[in-house]
């Protein structure tokens, strides 16, 4: 390949239902790529395949990768100058391609109906062939324009009998190619398949068409995923026939994503059968109403996505887990993306979370809880809420987990049962009231509270663990939480004293 080429990657997903997270991994590697040799990068819509064509799939993908910030340079709806990039609308180019490799000898017309192709396979199992195909062990056996004379097969095109246009693969020779992560790979011919590269609908088959875009899109990389490296020595075939081997691109097939615990990939179908969701956002599928949850809605942040994708296969090593997208876009490199599959781990996932969530500003975090507080009916004056929020973030991995401090906002209806089985004796009474009589002469600042209150377990000889889960339970009504004192400062003197002195006598009354 000539080494002054742009560098030009494309992701080519079909739109066949909402993409799934490897998909978005898949982008992403193609995208960090792109970004890092200040190249292209692009997005083509591969739908010749109309009969799983899912409305919506499409606009689903554009949003995903809006929402996780890839921006691409051409696409369906922004064009470019090597559209349209949707193949669809490509239909008419495709069609001289096939005919050229027909004309070179390098494809024939097949017109096998299903029945004798299921005949042949059946044949072929009986006598033990491993793996049943249309190569050149069988070609000649059935009915193509290899077998049936030209008379015949020109008959049968005006007749406008159904046909598929096949690749010619030769028998028996070495297919050799270089992938960036998986180095040489080699395949004997023998073990392809004759695949079909045109049928008589006028449409092309994947293989072809994503050939002939790669080519005329002047596509230098092609990153995929590894379902597609068993269809690579085909591919590679296909450019040697099309006399393209100076301008091929390289390519680079990705490890798969694993289910969590290491047993098979993690397919769409998952789903949220293992309790996260497999999309980047949420689908409603439109024929059964069903809906699948996706990672926006859930609550994680495009960045902590991101940054848990990018290390689902690829490392930088070293310690640094928190990558930017401008960081992973310097750092990345295709030569330190991994052969094998990688597990996938929600843990993990919730854990960049909660990073993303702790590096958030107080005011940025806290306009995405007013909302949230809202629907639950509470209300905070706006000035509270940074102070709201420094409170909270610590213990959430979502900004709606900030709703467990609810009870800075709204008096407790009901005492954590636990806590009050645990501690509550005979002398609470008389100790709680000592409490607010200390509390009610002082200045409600965090550190006062914290000295007076270790001087009072001082002075009547109690322990921290005597008092502090009552205080902590009269006024929030919870058994844990943020710090006690920090918690009274934020409700100030009259709301902490009048829960002291409210709690006091509901439980006094039992
Ligand atoms: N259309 C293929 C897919 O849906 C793209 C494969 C490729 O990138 O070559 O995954």
């Amino acid at each position: 390949m000539e080494k002054s080429r742009k560098t030009r990657v494309r992701f080519a997903p079909s739109p066949t239902g909402p993409l799934h997270m490897g998909g978005v991994r898949t982008a992403l590697f193609n995208y960090l790529f792109a970004k890092q040799a200040g190249g292209d990068f692009i997005l083509r819509i591969e739908d010749t395949d109309q009969n799983r064509y899912v409305p919506g799939a499409e606009e689903y993908i554009k949003k995903a990768l809006d929402w996780v910030g890839m921006e691409t340079v051409e696409d369906p709806w922004k064009g470019g100058p090597y559209g349209p990039y949707r193949q669809s609308e490509r239909k008419e180019m495709y069609r001289q391609y096939a005919d050229q490799l027909i004309e070179s000898g390098h494809a024939y017309y097949a017109f096998d109906t299903s029945e004798e192709l299921e005949e042949m396979r059946e044949r072929l199992t009986r006598a033990k062939v491993p793996s049943p195909q249309y190569n050149a062990a069988v070609r000649m056996t059935m009915k193509n324009s290899l077998t049936l004379s030209q008379d015949e097969v020109n008959a049968r095109l005006e007749a406008g009998d159904p046909y598929t246009i096949r690749v010619k693969v030769p028998r028996n020779e070495e297919v050799r190619f270089h992938d960036l992560i998986r180095g040489w790979v080699q395949v004997n011919t023998n073990s392809m398949d004759d695949k079909v590269i045109f049928k008589s609908d006028g449409m092309p088959t994947y293989h072809l068409a994503n050939i002939v875009d790669d080519h005329l899109m002047k596509i230098t990389h092609v990153i995929r995923g590894e379902e597609w490296l068993p269809s690579a020595p085909l591919h590679i075939l296909l450019y040697k026939f099309f006399g393209w081997d100076d301008t091929k691109p390289e390519f680079a097939h990705l490890p798969l994503i694993l289910r969590p615990d290491g047993n098979g990939k993690l397919s769409k179908r998952d789903g949220d059968r293992l309790g996260f969701p497999v999309f980047p956002l949420e689908w409603i599928d439109s024929t059964t109403g069903e809906k699948a949850s996706g990672y926006r809605e859930k609550g994680y942040f495009p960045e902590a996505f991101v940054n848990m994708l990018a290390f689902l296969g690829w490392n930088p090593g070293g310690e640094k887990e928190l990558y930017s997208m401008d960081e992973l876009i310097q750092s990345f490199s295709l030569g330190r993306v991994g052969k094998s599959g990688s597990k996938f781990d929600a843990a993990k996932t919730n854990w960049y979370n909660q990073q993303y969530l702790r590096a958030t500003s107080d005011q940025e975090l806290g306009s995405s809880l007013r909302p949230i507080l809202q629907d639950e009916g509470l209300t905070i004056q706006d000035d509270k809420l940074p102070a709201y929020v420094e409170l909270m973030k610590e213990r959430a991995t979502f900004v709606s987990d900030m709703l467990e401090g609810r009870y800075l906002l709204e008096k407790p209806m009901e005492y954590d049962e636990k806590v009050i089985q645990k501690k509550w004796t005979a002398d609470s009474p008389a100790m709680i009231q000592k409490l607010i009589s200390m509390f009610e002469k002082m200045e409600f600042d965090s550190q006062s509270l914290e000295q007076a209150f270790h001087d009072f377990l001082q002075s009547n000889g109690l322990g921290m663990g005597a008092v502090l889960p009552l205080l902590r339970v009269l006024v929030t009504g919870q058994g844990t939480g943020p710090g006690m004192f920090d918690i009274m400062c934020f409700l100030g003197k009259a709301e902490s004293l009048d829960r002291l002195s409210v709690g006091l006598q509901k439980l006094q009354n039992g």
